[in-house]
Order: C-alpha cells, then structure tokens, then sequence
C-alpha cells in the first residue's frame, strides 16, 4: 500500500461543518461522518490536529454589526468553537480515536490549556489534538488559528474542508457559469486576486512561514483520506 503523503496535518474544519443541513447548532450525526473519515486516516498512522471554527454559533462580527462592542462578541466566538471542539472530542472518543482538547483560553475542568509543546507530544503519541478557542484573541479567525498552530508544530499541510465547494474557483461557481477552478496557486496569488479561501491574515501568515493548503469538499466522502494520500483533488496553495 502507498504511504501518506503529509505524516503531520491540520485539518481546518468550520463550524458550519458540524451543523448539518440548516446550517446551524451542532448536529451529531454529522460530526460522526466527519470523524469516521477522520479515524481512517488516523489509522494510516497520519498526526492529526484539528482547529474548529465556532460559525455555526456566533460570529464576532454579527455581534458587532448588531452593536455589541467587536472585542466582547469575539470571546463568545472563541467559546462557540470550545463547544464545536467538545462535540468533536466525544465523537472522536465514541469511535475509539485518543484525543486532547488544548484551549488557548484556560479552562482547566474541561480541557487542557495549550502548550505546544504538550501538543506535538500527544500527535507523536497517535493521539489527535483539537485546538480549541481560536487564537485566543479577539479580532482574528480559526483560519488564522490554523496557520499559526500549523507552523507552530511544524505541520506537513494545512487541510481546508469546505462545505459543498471543491476547490478554490475564479468566481462564485454558485452565481457565475463562467467561474473556473484552479489547480494550484500562490499565497499571494489569493491575497493579490482577493480569493475566498482564507482571511487574508491567514494568508499571510501561511506564506511567509510557507504552509501549503490544500482546499478540498469535506461533504464528499472519503475526501479527508484521498489528499492525505496526495491525490489532486482540490486546489493546492503553496509559495510566494
Ligand atoms: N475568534 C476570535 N479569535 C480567534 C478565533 C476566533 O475572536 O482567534 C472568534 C471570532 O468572533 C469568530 C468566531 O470566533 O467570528 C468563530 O470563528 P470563525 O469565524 O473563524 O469560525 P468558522 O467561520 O470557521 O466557523
């Protein structure tokens, strides 16, 4: 059998992921398709962190748009992806897979704080860790997050799971016929055509510490397996 091509992953998954058709709240039957799929490439011996998003919950920016102050409805984001991230766990857990929550924000009854250290200890143990409350700073995203925790343990690749979409295109597919789908592109290739894949700080970061990603549908099955073992599904984001 061929091996993985990426032995070290962050797997980015938004919280609308784990919402199921309406596209809020947390739907268990869904996390289970998501962590089924998950436990087969843990099983090839692939190291496994997770970063959620909290979207299916809150928003910062809704909050401020509805006149909360921008900095207080972003914790309430950060704690939105520690539920995702719990939900997840208990998935995880039911279908025999090790896991450690680590919360940016300590909340030590429920999860570990995070440590980097700790962490890349617990994926060379075959456990998978979820990375749970964002940075833990207002004013940034889970995708920052994912860019940040993947150079912070040097993973392989940033795998970016989106919803019903199967790659990164030229214009929304959905509303323009004329949108093409690219194969590869540059960091800056997505900042300079302003491409929805990740905010742009998240790019940055991805480029200057030359993270590749690779934006993939989640919502086919088997997806999470085929670009672990380095099939060209998706759109590859790699370089300057
Ligand atoms: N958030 C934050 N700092 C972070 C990560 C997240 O303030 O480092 C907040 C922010 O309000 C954001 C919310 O948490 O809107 C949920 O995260 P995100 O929007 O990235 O989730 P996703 O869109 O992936 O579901």
């Amino acid at each position: 059998m061929s091996e993985p091509k990426y032995k070290r992953v962050v797997l980015k998954l938004s919280g609308e992921a784990l919402a199921g058709n309406t596209g809020f709240g947390i739907n268990p039957p869904t996390i289970e398709e998501i962590v089924k799929e998950i436990k087969e490439v843990h099983d090839l011996g692939v190291q496994i962190a997770i970063v959620v998003g909290g979207g299916n919950i809150w928003r910062g920016t809704t909050g401020a748009e509805m006149g909360m102050e921008r900095a207080q409805a972003d914790y309430m984001g950060m704690l939105a992806t520690v539920m995702n991230s719990l939900a997840l766990q208990d998935a995880l857990e039911n279908n025999g897979v090790p896991t450690r929550v680590q919360t940016s924000i300590e909340m030590r009854q429920i999860a570990e704080q995070y440590i980097r250290r700790r962490a890349v200890r617990h994926l060379e143990k075959g456990r998978v860790v979820i990375f749970a409350g964002g940075t833990g700073n207002p004013y940034f995203s889970t995708d920052t997050t994912a860019a940040l925790r993947a150079a912070e343990i040097n993973a392989d690749v940033i795998l970016m799971a989106k919803n019903n979409v199967d790659g990164v295109y030229s214009a929304d597919p959905m509303k323009d016929l004329t949108a093409t789908k690219f194969t590869e592109l540059t960091h800056l290739d997505v900042i300079s055509k302003g491409l929805q894949v990740m905010d742009s700080t998240a790019s940055s970061l991805s480029m200057d510490n030359d993270i590749p990603l690779v934006v993939f549908n989640l919502n086919k099955h088997g997806n999470i397996r085929r670009v672990i073992m380095g099939e060209d599904i998706g759109t590859t984001v790699r370089g300057k």
